[in-house]
């Protein structure tokens, strides 16, 4: 995109971006790429939940036109702060399917977490917005949905997940078919636990992730698996590959972020330093590279990158991903809806790391199944998935 400066000069217009999720552990992540490439990006649009101060302060420094806190009690606090500030302040659920919508917006980066982004990921597709993917619970939701929109939209989906980004770059430049994807996965900080360890692990010990520092919600997934569970879901809907066709392989180190073999048996892989900001960066430059001073690897000393079989007995939320998207429909959407009680459950100390698992395999089993859904057909089944989920959880506190 170029325009022309006040001598004539080509000059490129700033992508205009809106961050649903700014407050966030990807949103601040963002906002640093935003601030070191301030001739290319302008943050149009901050969004947040709950953590309104950050939100303020966040208006503050980037002077976006507007902001919503979705959570509405919090409405006037943000309001009355920024009154002197040039900036619109909104509230709700609903205003983050508007301000998605609006026409200066260049670029949506979806970077809220749960089944919240789904409205608004939906919304900012039907406006023609192309999407910077961080929110994976959309596509796990419901991908097929999603993807038929953006094909009907022609809106490019741009994956900030490090390991759809790594597929995405394996496939730049290539039309060949794919033959099988290798999504690699840390293990998280219990790879090497027995289920009895298992067993015992408190939240605690659960938010300590070895290699990447996140949002606590997909920390916890990342300990049981059930994110890259969840990755299996969203490589299968961004790539349009078969399940059978994308290998789990466990990786400790993260450096190799996920690859793609093709027919003759060549591999493409990306690798670099576990760092989210060069996946959040390239979504929004995209076609372009950008440079960066993000830390590099070390190649000479580097010890050696090792790759393990991942232990579907001991992680069960890993295979229920690949049975919900062999079911189809709404199973994805249902596994969704119950890790997100379990997971907050858990956090709160009111289920056991293993009782995840079974929490979640029982509301797939109850909650009953059906095929093509709408936006409308996915939110009655997340609200009653979430109903019994938490019904669930209530019993297991009794059986304590
Ligand atoms: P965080 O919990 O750190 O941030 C979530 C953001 O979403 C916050 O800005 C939060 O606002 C906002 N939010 C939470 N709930 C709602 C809601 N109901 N309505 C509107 N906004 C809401 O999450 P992460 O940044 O870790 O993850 C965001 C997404 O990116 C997730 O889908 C995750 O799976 C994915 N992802 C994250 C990675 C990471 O490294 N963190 C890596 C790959 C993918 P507030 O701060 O006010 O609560």
């Amino acid at each position: 995109m170029e325009t022309q400066d006040t001598n004539n000069n080509k000059v490129r217009a700033r992508k205009r971006i809106c961050i649903l999720g700014s407050t966030g552990s990807i949103g601040t992540q963002a906002l640093e790429v935003i601030e070191a490439h301030q001739d290319l990006f302008e943050a149009y649009v901050l969004t947040a939940n709950r953590q309104a101060d950050l939100l303020i302060r966040q208006a503050r420094q980037f002077q976006p036109a507007c902001v919503v806190i979705a959570d509405e009690s919090r409405y006037e606090y943000v309001r009355e702060a920024l009154k002197d500030e040039p900036i619109q302040v909104y509230a709700g659920a609903d205003a983050l399917c508007q301000v998605v919508q609006m026409e200066p917006v260049d670029v949506v980066l979806t970077a809220l977490v749960g089944f919240a982004g789904l409205r608004p990921t939906l919304s900012a597709i039907q406006a023609g917005k192309p999407i910077a993917l961080a929110n994976k619970e959309t596509l796990v939701v419901a991908g097929e949905l999603v993807t038929r929109q953006c094909v009907e939209h022609r809106v490019p989906i741009l994956p900030v997940d490090s390991e759809h980004s790594a597929i995405f770059q394996s496939l730049m430049g290539e039309q060949s078919p794919i033959e099988k994807i290798i999504l690699t996965a840390s293990g998280g900080p219990f790879r090497t636990f027995t289920e009895e360890q298992l067993r015992d692990v408190t939240p605690a010990m659960a938010l300590k992730h070895p290699n990447w520092d996140m949002g606590a919600k997909i920390t916890i997934d990342s300990a049981t698996m059930m994110n890259k569970g969840f990755e299996v879901i969203e490589a299968r809907w961004l790539f349009d590959v078969e399940p059978e066709r994308i290998q789990v392989v466990v990786h400790p180190q993260s450096i190799i972020h996920s690859a793609v073999q093709f027919e003759d048996g060549a591999v493409k892989a990306q690798l670099g330093m576990p760092d989210m900001r060069v996946p959040i960066q390239l979504a929004l430059s995209y076609p372009e590279r950008l440079k960066s001073d993000f830390p590099r690897i070390d190649w000479w000393d580097m010890a050696s990158l090792t790759f393990e079989r991942p232990d579907m007995q001991k992680f069960r939320c890993l295979g229920m991903a690949y049975e919900a998207i062999r079911l189809g429909g709404n199973a994805a959407c249902i596994v969704n809806a119950a890790n997100e009680v379990v997971n907050l459950a858990f956090r709160q100390g009111e289920c056991r790391f293993l009782q995840m698992a079974e929490v979640i395999e029982q509301t797939l089993n109850r909650v009953p199944h059906a095929q093509a859904l709408d936006l409308e057909g996915y939110m009655a089944c997340d609200a009653e998935a979430r109903r019994v989920a938490r019904e669930a959880v209530n019993k297991l506190k009794v059986s304590r």
